[in-house]
Order: C-alpha cells, then sequence, then structure tokens
C-alpha cells in the first residue's frame, strides 16, 4: 500500500514558485546563500535547545552543514544536522507562506519587468530558490524531538509536492537538488566553493564541501575591528541581510557597561517600504555568547528602525530564557535604549562627517526617522537632530538641519517657523509666507504632508518652539505706509461689514498684520490646526463628521488696493461690493486647498466679469 501523500502548494507559493522558475535567469547562485542560511538557522535552533535543556534526538551527532556535488548525477545536496522537521513542520514551513511580506513580494516579481531575484530571502521565502536551478527538490528530515520519525518531501517542477515516511534517518534535514539542465555548473565543485567561500565564514558551524572542510569558524563580531577588512564586512552584510548590494551604513559598536554589547549594524542602500514592498520585518538577529536567542529579533530595536540590518550579542542574556518572556524582559527593554541611542548617535556623527552620505541616507529613511519622532518620545530630541528640510534660505533641492536653522537665528526671534506646501515656488508665494520675507525670517519649507504632524509631535527644538506659519503671531515690519491704505477705524468698520455678509461662512474678520500683497488669507481658529492639515484630515477621513467643519477666520490687508478699493464701493455700491467681499474670501480659501466645490464661486467669477466689461464698454 504506497503511503505517498499527495499536496498542493497554497495559492501564493504556487504563484512565487511559477515566477521563480519561468522567470527568473540571473543570479541564480543566491540558492547557495539561502539554502546554507536555513541550515544555518537549523543548527542555531538546535544549539539554542539544547543549551536550554531540552531534550534532542541524537544528542551526540554535532551541528554542522555539508554540501556535495555529484556532476554525474546532476545534484547538489546541502546536509545539516540541525533541528530537523515533524511532518507538519514540512507541510507548514515548506507549502504556506509564513511572512507577511509574501505577498507584497510577489506583487513586486509579478509586476515588474525585471524581477529582482536577490530579494528573496529578505521576505521569508528563500527556500523557494531552490527551484531557480532545479527541476526536482528533495527533502528528507527528521526532527530533533525523539517520538518523531523521519519524513521525505518531494516536488517535481514545482508541481504540488509529495510526503512520505523514511525509514533510517540521523537528525536533521537533508536537500538534493537535481540540477535543471542550464544549471549544471552548479556541479562544478569550484564554482560551489567560490559561492560557497562568500559566506561560509559567517556561518557559525563547520562547513564541508565534498568532505573538505572550508571554514574557520569566528563570528565576525567577536574580532578585533581594525582587523576586519571592507570586503568581509560587506559580504557579512549580504549574509545577514540577504542582500546582493553592499550596505549604505555600517556601524561596529561594542559596549561593557551598561551592557555588554557586540554588535554590527548596517542600513542597507534601499528602502524596500518605498518600492511598495509593504511593511518590513525586523532584521537584526539576537546573540547570548554566539548562540541564536532570536533571529529578526523584535523589540530588540523600535519599530521604526526595521529597516536595520545585522547581528547584536550580549552576555548579559540569560541563556535558558524563553524567546516569549525574552521580548517585553526589562534588559530586553534596556538593550533597545542603548542600542537605539548609539544607532541615532552614529547617524548624526555620519551627517557631520559626510554629509552626501547622510543625504543618501536621508532620501531612502527619512520617513522611519519621522515615524520616530511621531511615536518614540524617548528620542525625539535626538531624531530632531537627524531632520532635514529645505528652507527659504536654501539653495532649492538643498537642505538644512534644525540645528543650524537656530545657529541663524536673530536675537529678536524666538520661535522656528514653518510652512507647508507642494514645492518650494508654491511655498514662495504663499500669502503665509510675505510676513517672514518682510522680516527676513527663515522659514522651513515642509514638503511631505506628514511633516506637520511631526512638528506637533517634536513641538519645539533646542528649546525653540516649533509653529506653523500660519499660525505665527507676527506683524510685518514697517509696514508700507502707502497713502491709500485703510486707517485702523476703517478696516475694523470694513472687518465688521465683511463678517456681516458672510455670516456663518466665515469665523472672525479682522484686519491683518502680516500680509505684504495678498488681499487676504484665511486662517484656521483651531489652534492646533493649520489649513493643509485640515485639508490632509479630510482627504483621509471620508466621514465628514469626525473633523468638526468649523469656518475659517479671514484676514484682510488693508494695504491692498483691492481692500482698499472694496470699503470705498460698499458706500457707493453694495450689493456688488459683497459679492467682491465673497470673491475676496474663496480666492483666500483657493490659495490655501480648502475650497471644495469652485462651482458656485465661477458664476460669481463671471457676473463680475460681466460688470467689470460692463463698465468698460
Ligand atoms: P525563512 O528562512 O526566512 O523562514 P525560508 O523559505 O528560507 O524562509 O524557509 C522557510 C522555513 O522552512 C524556515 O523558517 C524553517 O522553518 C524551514 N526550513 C527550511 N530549511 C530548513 C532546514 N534545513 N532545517 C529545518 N527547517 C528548515
Ligand atoms: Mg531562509
Amino acid at each position: 500500500m504506497s503511503t505517498i501523500e499527495k499536496h498542493h502548494f497554497q495559492a501564493e507559493i504556487q504563484q512565487l514558485l511559477d515566477i521563480v522558475i519561468h522567470s527568473l535567469y540571473t543570479d541564480r547562485e543566491v540558492f547557495v546563500r539561502e539554502l546554507v542560511s536555513n541550515a544555518a538557522d537549523a543548527c542555531e535552533k538546535l544549539r539554542f535547545l539544547q543549551s536550554s535543556g531540552g531534550a534532542v534526538f541524537q544528542p551526540d551527532i554535532k551541528e554542522g552543514i555539508s554540501v556535495k556535488t555529484d556532476a554525474t548525477a546532476g545534484t547538489v545536496t546541502i546536509t545539516d544536522t540541525g533541528l530537523g522537521m515533524t511532518k507538519t513542520d514540512l507541510v507548514e514551513n515548506l507549502g504556506t507562506i509564513a511572512h507577511s511580506g509574501t505577498k507584497a513580494f510577489l506583487k513586486q516579481l509579478a509586476e515588474s519587468k525585471k524581477p529582482d531575484a536577490h530579494l528573496i530571502g529578505q521576505f521569508g521565502v528563500g527556500f523557494y530558490s531552490a527551484f531557480m536551478v532545479a527541476s526536482k527538490v528533495t527533502v528528507l528530515s527528521r526532527s530533533h524531538l525523539p517520538e518523531e520519525t523521519g519524513w521525505r518531501w518531494s516536488s517535481e517542477n514545482a508541481g504540488g509536492y509529495e510526503i512520505e515516511p523514511a525509514a533510517d534517518l540521523p537528525r536533521g534535514t537533508s536537500i538534493t537538488l537535481q540540477l535543471k539542465d542550464d544549471a549544471k555548473d552548479f556541479t562544478e565543485e569550484a564554482t560551489l566553493k567560490r559561492i560557497l567561500q562568500r559566506y561560509s565564514s559567517f556561518v557559525q558551524f563547520p562547513i564541508e564541501l565534498n568532505g573538505t572542510h572550508l571554514n574557520t569558524i569566528q563570528a565576525l563580531w567577536t574580532r578585533t575591528k581594525s582587523e576586519i577588512t571592507d570586503a568581509e564586512y560587506n559580504a557579512f552584510y549580504q549574509y545577514v541581510g540577504h542582500d546582493h548590494e553592499d550596505p549604505l551604513l555600517r556601524l561596529h559598536f561594542n559596549a561593557d557597561a551598561p551592557l555588554a554589547i557586540q554588535s554590527i549594524l548596517f542600513v542597507p542602500q534601499r528602502n524596500v517600504e518605498n518600492m511598495g514592498m509593504g511593511r518590513m520585518e525586523p532584521g537584526v538577529n539576537l546573540y547570548c555568547k554566539k548562540v541564536l536567542i532570536q533571529d529578526r529579533a523584535k523589540n530588540l530595536f523600535p519599530e521604526w528602525l526595521r529597516f536595520l540590518r545585522g547581528v547584536v550579542d550580549s552576555e548579559d542574556l540569560p541563556l535558558n530564557i524563553s524567546r516569549e518572556t525574552m521580548q517585553d524582559s526589562a534588559l530586553m527593554q534596556k538593550l533597545n535604549k542603548v542600542l537605539t541611542t548609539r544607532f541615532l548617535k552614529f547617524l548624526e556623527e555620519t551627517a557631520e562627517k559626510d554629509p552626501a552620505l547622510y543625504e543618501k541616507f536621508y532620501a531612502e529613511f527619512s520617513r522611519c526617522l519621522k515615524e520616530g519622532v511621531a511615536s518614540d518620545y524617548t528620542h525625539r530630541e535626538a531624531l530632531g537632530r537627524l531632520l532635514r528640510y529645505e528652507s527659504s534660505i536654501t539653495e532649492k533641492g538643498k537642505f538644512t538641519s534644525l540645528a543650524d536653522y537656530v545657529k541663524r537665528m536673530g536675537s529678536e526671534q524666538k520661535e522656528i517657523f514653518y510652512l507647508l506646501a507642494a514645492n518650494r515656488e508654491t511655498a514662495e508665494s504663499s500669502p503665509y509666507y510675505e510676513v517672514f520675507k518682510s522680516r527676513g525670517y527663515e522659514v522651513l519649507f515642509l514638503s511631505d504632508p506628514w511633516d506637520e504632524f511631526v512638528m506637533e509631535h517634536l513641538h519645539e527644538f533646542d528649546k525653540k518652539p516649533l509653529k506653523a506659519a500660519e499660525k505665527a503671531e507676527l506683524d510685518i515690519h514697517a509696514p508700507p505706509t502707502a497713502e491709500g491704505s485703510l486707517s485702523e477705524a476703517d478696516a475694523t468698520a470694513l472687518a465688521a461689514w465683511v463678517k456681516e455678509k458672510l455670516a456663518d461662512r466665515v469665523g472672525t474678520v479682522r484686519a491683518s498684520k502680516r500680509l505684504v500683497d495678498s488681499p487676504a488669507v484665511v486662517v484656521e481658529s483651531d489652534r492646533h490646526m493649520t489649513s493643509s492639515m485640515k485639508r490632509m484630515l479630510k482627504a483621509i477621513q471620508k466621514d465628514k463628521d469626525v473633523i468638526p467643519d468649523t469656518q475659517p477666520d479671514l484676514e484682510l490687508n488693508p494695504r491692498s488696493s483691492v481692500i482698499v478699493r472694496l470699503n470705498a464701493m460698499r458706500q457707493t455700491d453694495e450689493p456688488l461690493a459683497a459679492k467682491v467681499a465673497e470673491q475676496v474670501y474663496d480666492n483666500a480659501r483657493v490659495a490655501a486647498g480648502l475650497l471644495d466645490d469652485p462651482r458656485a464661486m465661477l458664476k460669481r467669477l463671471n457676473e463680475l466679469l460681466e460688470t467689470v466689461l460692463t463698465a468698460k464698454a
């Protein structure tokens, strides 16, 4: 009686496999890195189990990895003596999606003309890279659990897979790849040796190739910094980060107090989240005395540093702690704080030493820093020092730090001003900017819609309050006393009249002290809200009730000829003056991006045009 069970791959995995098999022809050697990395993971997990006192099948077999090539048979076999898999493990781990990022990876693969296969390991589906080179993959595995037995898992051309019992297996896993005709090169020992040597020195277990020892085992992070070459660091990054590029930044950090830490941290060249890849998972592995405690450890760093890759080794961690309690332990929080503080300091140093490099980092990862400002009170100040913006005095496309802004502030300026606008040109022509220009105050130009919220959260920098330009209580300097500007009494009377005409559609109406050229401007009456913030909230919240539909205040410029003539006209032709007042209000709302339905305005505008044309005819 046959005991072979036939299974389908989960739909997403099948889809992934179809792409892997039919569209990925370059950089196929990543399969070696992925399978060796899985074998090493399995050994690390076993070592952890043993060191925390768990019962293990065949405890005397040492952890290790062996690679065998067979040119005659056209196969490559990668064997490890790690923790092995039960039947359930095989079904779950090699047939279904375990990681949330997989769907996003699939989407990218499916949409892209040149699918980026190198990223496969970053999305927790490295095993399937075997199908780039193999027509048949056979996995023999026996779990470390003493009561379990062995299993054979196999898949031909990825059309589903079969599982059957396999007798007399030693503990661990052996994966045999029957190579496709165009991948037979991988049976050459020299080829495999070259590939393996790239990563083998980072694997904490002996690796053999056709019976010959390949690696000397010494954890990179425990070696003396000055003796490690750039090439070694880069290859290590590619191994732990499952990447094919070199890292953008690297920090090798050791400490004795307050905690013993040996760590190497990397920042990738690219932020895959910017490529529409969904949310990244954390990527730093946690060790204690070279024993892996947790890979892709959660809570080792704050969420907003999830782009970091690398290792942290701390001998202060208890070895026999369960991974679940580990995550929330006070020790972990302490580790998190020390590491995060150090990394932020490193970023600051980088910004100082190599501004161009820092800008590159910032272009990719600024959103993560901003997320930190908004969500992490502990590091808010340090994060504030890392923010960069264009400002009214920088050149287009050049950035300033808040610290440099503060250095340039004159003694009479008490606040740091910022203005959100789609781009520099819009910011410079904004009515809100006029008063700053007249006083020669620098204004930060924010172009990311997140930025206003970031500023709200940051609240102050170097004890200077951060203030939205719209909310600044500033008077223009030495207002031009052009004859024809309205007297204070006239301006007050006009404001009262405009309020009467616009009634509930406007908050309060007053004479403006901030405008130089524009006739009028709207200002949100809510102290914490700016027009742009309101616009954004409205766009997010479909349910309008959530955002109280308060009317903005209107400020009139007593020095604007439009306003001066409007005041005169309300004596001679009040109905026409009322129409102009409404138009002035709508224009100000357009400038603030707050006019939802411009159609009513168009009708009025046409009437006004008609009046002008009739008067001139
Ligand atoms: P990842 O390594 O990111 O989890 P993979 O697709 O490489 O994703 O592997 C999927 C899972 O299959 C692993 O998490 C592991 O549970 C299991 N696995 C793969 N190879 C082995 C192995 N050699 N020994 C034990 N388990 C393995
Ligand atoms: Mg893997």
